[in-house]
């Protein structure tokens, strides 16, 4: 059974020639939809959270930048392999980071991240004692954030007949539409 939400596509400024390329937009941001709501952090969470990440304004990864001022880097990726992982933007799935930790680690979750040898990785270039520290901080939020960050597993077979709704509506574009009303799961308004 399909849900029914209220999703809108504006087209802007009438153009149609990336519609397909869009297409891969819309099936990132529908994912992204999919994900639990964020909840807020109970004091107790919020207690154990800051009693293990360093909360110092350094990213939390290589401890030597400055995190930026976005929310963080998704512990766990909310998108992967086009589809949605089951994790959320909860408190507990965005780590401080900074901008060269976080595009470095793309869409992996931490662990695939620390082992591969991508050279902006901070366990390619930390001091060995340092490293043992981050990497212990990490296992140990880890196995708290599995306890208390929001997880909800979307069925691919859903997921799919989704976004063949979208990709038959994007179809029926023309120069013309300007807006396309679809019935369907998503809570966004996407403008083209
Ligand atoms: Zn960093």
């Amino acid at each position: 059974m399909i849900e029914l939400y209220n999703l809108q596509v504006k087209m802007g400024r009438g153009k149609t020639s990336n519609v397909m390329k869009r297409l891969s937009t819309m099936r990132y941001e529908l994912a992204m939809d999919m994900n639990p709501t964020p909840k807020i952090l109970s004091l107790e969470e919020t207690t154990i959270r800051n009693g293990i990440l360093c909360n110092d304004g350094m990213c939390e990864y290589c401890r030597k930048t400055k995190a930026s001022g976005s929310k963080g880097d998704h512990f766990y990726p909310m998108v992967g392999d086009r589809y949605p992982t089951e994790y959320c933007n909860d408190e507990w799935n965005c780590i401080p980071a900074c901008v060269t930790c976080n595009s470095s680690k793309g869409g992996k979750n931490w662990k695939t991240w620390f082992e591969s040898n991508n050279k902006s990785n901070p366990m390619t270039y930390l001091p060995e004692d340092e490293k043992a520290v981050i990497l212990a901080k990490f296992t140990r939020y880890d196995r708290e954030m599995q306890k208390y960050c929001q997880r909800k597993k979307v069925d691919r077979a859903h997921f799919d007949r989704l976004m063949e709704i979208i990709r038959q509506a994007f179809a029926k574009v023309d120069d013309g539409v300007k807006v396309i009303e679809m019935p369907i799961a998503a809570p966004s308004v996407f403008v083209l």
